[in-house]
């Protein structure tokens, strides 16, 4: 989830496909009807999960970014396999009713936002059909209109201004054009070369001006930029999180290597420039590695965490923990999740991958007693820090893996009413799904960033004894393909 949105890294291409070694290319081509370079129509009939238009030319597919369902294209064939092709977008000949202009100059370059082409609601429509369509095709699910009839997906939660929601910026830092300056930006699609970058229009303003001000003066101080392929140099991103209600600012600085020179200097310069900064960090990451963050995380100025809200409640926030983007429509998220788990006072309730808290302090509010688990041991500090910050006393965390921790409770008797799952993009361990058909839960709460993996597990809870009732998408991530679902799921017997 962490590098859901704009500042990713070159996107991965999660498709399989033909093997696209020497002979198998030529044979492939020999099937397919068409010719690199050539010039096709196609017409558009979907989007793939990673918003390209899915075209069809002849009763071949062709993968074309850029193209939206319902349209008719012209498109250059750039590469053909055995069974789909990929081609570029040269010419609308009939354009979608649901195109917009992008907002963004440089969208097509970026890649972060790859819906930006197409109207809010579209995207919103587009993001319940993408959801119900892994329920059905992976979770072998029947999705009905009414309750009682298979599982309902609701209309997908959206934004009224669906723009400027990010409260965190991971940014990526190269050598800039002009000497000794710093490029910081995104990388280009699908390679690592950095676009510097000064304005991006999903992220909240104060993350550009912090990001801006900090390039400058790395820039002014001279501080090297890190090198990918040499492996040599120091700065390797900057990452820059604002607490959107209070307003505070952590900066951090990932350095490939301890020293850096002059950095009571850039700290300094740092708040001179934005005094709402209230923390600026260090983390060290020397590995060749596309992970953003190391182990180690040193406070160069200020706090080691700074503050947000989220409907009332208090959260310290530290370089490393997770806390999601966008805030607004987190408290609708977590919200639903309440709603979902139907508290009276009196439940046990687990929340498992708990990050800092968020989830267990919202649930605690309603319920007898919260355990949670996260295995980032800085999150369940946080978490423990969280609780107490807002006087919340029936909230108990512990750090480690949850397929290991919660079947641990359970021998210690710990039975729960409701279990709350919210796993990373690669779903529940298949451990944690046994152990929760184990503990027969009345309820499960299943937030799922990834409809995929959600869908999968979805269906080992439906065959260990639980039926879904409902899930709601909730668009968190505006312009792009993500999307985050909340799930009922109740015990059949
Ligand atoms: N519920 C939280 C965090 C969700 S993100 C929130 O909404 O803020 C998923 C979290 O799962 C991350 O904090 C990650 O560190 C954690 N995680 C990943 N693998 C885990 C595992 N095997 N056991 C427990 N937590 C894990």
């Amino acid at each position: 989830m962490q590098n859901s949105g704009k500042h990713k890294g070159g996107r991965g291409r999660a498709r399989g496909g033909t093997r696209s070694g020497g002979t198998a290319a030529a044979a492939a081509a020999a099937d397919a009807p068409f010719q690199k370079n050539e010039q096709v129509v196609a017409d558009i009939i979907g989007l793939t999960h990673d918003g390209e238009g899915v075209g069809r030319a002849d009763g071949f597919t062709l993968f074309i970014q850029g193209a939206l369902p319902g349209e008719r294209v012209r498109a250059k064939v750039m590469k053909v396999k055995k069974q789909y092709g990929y081609a570029r977008l040269e010419e609308l000949l009939e354009a979608s009713p649901d195109r917009v202009q992008p907002l963004c100059p440089i969208h097509k370059e970026c890649g972060g936002c790859q819906l930006q082409h197409l109207d809010y609601p579209a995207q919103l429509a587009w993001k319940r059909q993408h959801v119900a369509d892994n329920l059905t095709r992976i979770g072998k699910l029947t999705v009905a209109e009414e309750a009682g009839e298979g599982v309902v997906v609701r209309d997908t939660v959206g934004m009224d201004e669906p723009w400027r929601y990010r409260n965190k910026a991971a940014v990526p830092v190269g050598a800039g054009a002009e000497e000794d300056g710093l490029a910081m930006g995104f990388y280009a699609q699908g390679s690592h070369r950095i676009i510097d970058m000064d304005e991006c229009h999903i992220q909240d303003e104060r993350n550009d001006e912090t990001i801006r001000a900090v390039k400058r003066i790395a820039s002014e101080l001279g501080v090297p930029p890190y090198d990918e392929e040499s492996g040599r140099g120091l700065l390797r991103h900057v990452v820059v999180r604002t607490g959107v209600v209070t307003g505070e600012i952590m900066v951090v600085l990932i350095t490939n290597g301890r020293k850096l020179p002059q950095a009571d200097r850039l700290a300094e310069r740092i708040r001179e420039v934005v005094p709402a900064v209230k923390s600026i960090v260090q983390n060290v990451n020397e590995r060749s590695t596309n992970a953003i963050f190391g182990e180690e995380t040193i406070t160069l100025w200020g706090s080691d965490v700074i503050y947000d809200e989220l409907d009332g409640i208090r959260f310290a926030i530290s370089a490393r923990s997770f806390y999601q983007v966008n805030p607004a429509q987190t408290v609708k998220l977590y919200r639903k999740a309440v709603d979902y788990a139907g508290l009276t006072g009196s439940e046990t309730v687990i929340d498992a991958y708990c990050g800092i808290g968020t989830i267990s302090l919202f649930l605690a509010r309603r319920a007898g007693r919260v355990y949670g688990v996260e295995i980032v041991p800085e999150a369940i500090e946080d978490a423990a820090r969280n609780a107490e910050l807002n006087g919340i006393a029936n909230a108990a965390f512990e750090a480690g893996p949850a397929e290991v921790v919660i079947p641990r409770w359970r021998e210690e008797g710990i039975a729960a009413d409701v279990i709350v799952v919210d796993p990373p993009r690669k779903g529940c361990d298949a451990a944690l799904l046994e152990t929760i058909i184990a503990m027969r839960p009345e309820r499960v709460v299943y937030v799922s960033c990834n409809p995929s993996t959600l869908a999968r597990d979805l269906r080992v809870l439906e065959d260990g004894g639980f039926r879904t009732v409902e899930v709601t998408p909730v668009d968190m991530f505006p312009q792009t393909m993500h999307v985050e679902c909340c799930s009922l799921l109740v015990r059949k017997d």
